[in-house]
């Protein structure tokens, strides 16, 4: 048999329930002819997913872009405004910064947190005093210093916007990411670790911004007979097919942390103790998601010895996010940082975290590796 006959293996790929509750919602949805607009799947996903991470308000979006669009836009962040952002993570943190034609200025990560340096936002405060928010990540499911940098932003009385995209049910000091913030965002987009096929959630504790949104989000239409229109408005809102399935998906997270979490311990037991390895800094005040568990490779094996033997067996593994600041489309905006996220990048790797993954496959799959060390 050759490699290509086997199943691939997949980085993160789509999970529903075993018991089928994502089907029971759609179902409810297609019997009322309720599959749009909004409908109760919506209205009760919102509240579900406010009432599990713990915080007041949250609307359903189209994606987790759309949710980073919308809370720009509820921080007041226009034209030409400075928007601080980490720099080490995916592009769709750094791309709505644009859409409301603002100005981007990247951040350094530490290796303490892989997220955002306290020390870099502190100096990038002082270089640019007229700051009008804040973009933290919690990368791959790990959450960043968030004491230090919400402590920051309030001195400077800057808007926090937590991107949360990769850390649903990741907790810092036992309070789940996305609720220190202002505004938290998370997304449902195919590879996360729920998923409603494509989608997200903006939430805060302000729920008359989160009001405002929805109104945003559903072509800005005044209360009026006829339609009548005092702003700019979008089409983001997400529907009651999708929003079923996320209602069935939010009832297994705590499932699916638990298997993912399971596969962090497996890689670590087994290839922690290779040469020049190094796994996700996990802190003690830190219970992460494990979304991906990742690692870095300070010695002689590089990251694309590694993709290149698993592509071989079609397993998927890929490099860290390459930072904002070494893109073509970011690179003449400004970046306050001393080369971590960088280093990140050239020496980090994501390993295969399909919670669908049985014990034989994560087993080859340390075989493979380790055999790359002999
Ligand atoms: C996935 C992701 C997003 C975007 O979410 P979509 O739902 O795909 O639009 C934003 N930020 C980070 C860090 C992500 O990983």
């Amino acid at each position: 048999m050759s490699s290509h006959d086997k199943p691939r293996i997949y980085l993160s790929s789509p999970h529903m329930s075993e018991e089928g509750y994502e089907r029971k919602f759609v179902q409810e949805a297609f019997d009322s002819n309720w599959i749009a607009p909004l409908g109760t799947n919506v209205n009760e996903f919102e509240t579900e997913f406010a009432t599990k991470i713990g915080i007041r308000a949250a609307a359903a979006l189209t994606s987790g872009t759309a949710a980073l669009h919308m809370a720009l836009k509820a921080a007041g962040v226009g034209k030409g405004d400075i928007v601080f952002c980490q720099s080490l993570t995916f592009s769709a943190s750094a791309n709505p910064i644009i859409y409301q034609d603002a100005v981007p200025v990247f951040i350094d990560s530490d290796f303490e947190t892989w997220n955002m340096s306290p020390d870099a936002l502190a100096q990038a405060f002082k270089k640019y005093p007229n700051v009008k928010a804040v973009i933290l990540v919690h990368l791959y499911g790990l959450a960043a210093d968030i004491d230090k940098i919400v402590e920051l932003c309030k001195k400077h009385n800057v808007v926090l916007i937590e991107d949360a995209a990769e850390s649903l049910g990741t907790s810092y000091k036992g309070k789940m990411t996305g609720t220190f913030g202002d505004y938290g965002v998370f997304s449902f987009n195919g590879n996360k670790i729920i998923t409603t096929s494509g989608g997200g959630m903006l939430v805060s504790n302000n729920d008359e911004r989160i009001a405002k949104v929805r109104f945003w989000a559903t072509q800005s239409r005044d209360q009026a007979r006829h339609y009548q229109h005092s702003e700019i408005g979008y089409n983001y809102r997400m529907s009651n097919v999708v929003a079923g399935i996320g209602r069935g998906q939010l009832k297994v997270l705590d499932k699916r942390i638990a298997k993912k979490k399971y596969i962090f311990e497996y890689y670590n037991h087994e290839l922690s103790e290779l040469d020049d390895v190094m796994f996700m800094p996990v802190n003690e005040w830190n219970s992460p998601n494990y979304w991906l568990s990742c690692m870095v490779l300070n010695g002689k094996v590089r990251p694309i010895d590694i993709m290149e033997t698993m592509e071989k067996e079609n397993i998927e593994s890929r490099p860290i996010w390459k930072p904002m600041h070494m893109q073509p489309v970011f690179m003449n905006f400004g970046f306050i940082g001393t080369g971590v996220a960088e280093k990140i990048f050239e020496n980090g790797i994501c390993l295969p975290s399909d919670t669908k993954m049985s014990d034989e496959e994560l087993s080859e799959i340390c075989k493979l590796i380790k055999g790359i060390w002999q």
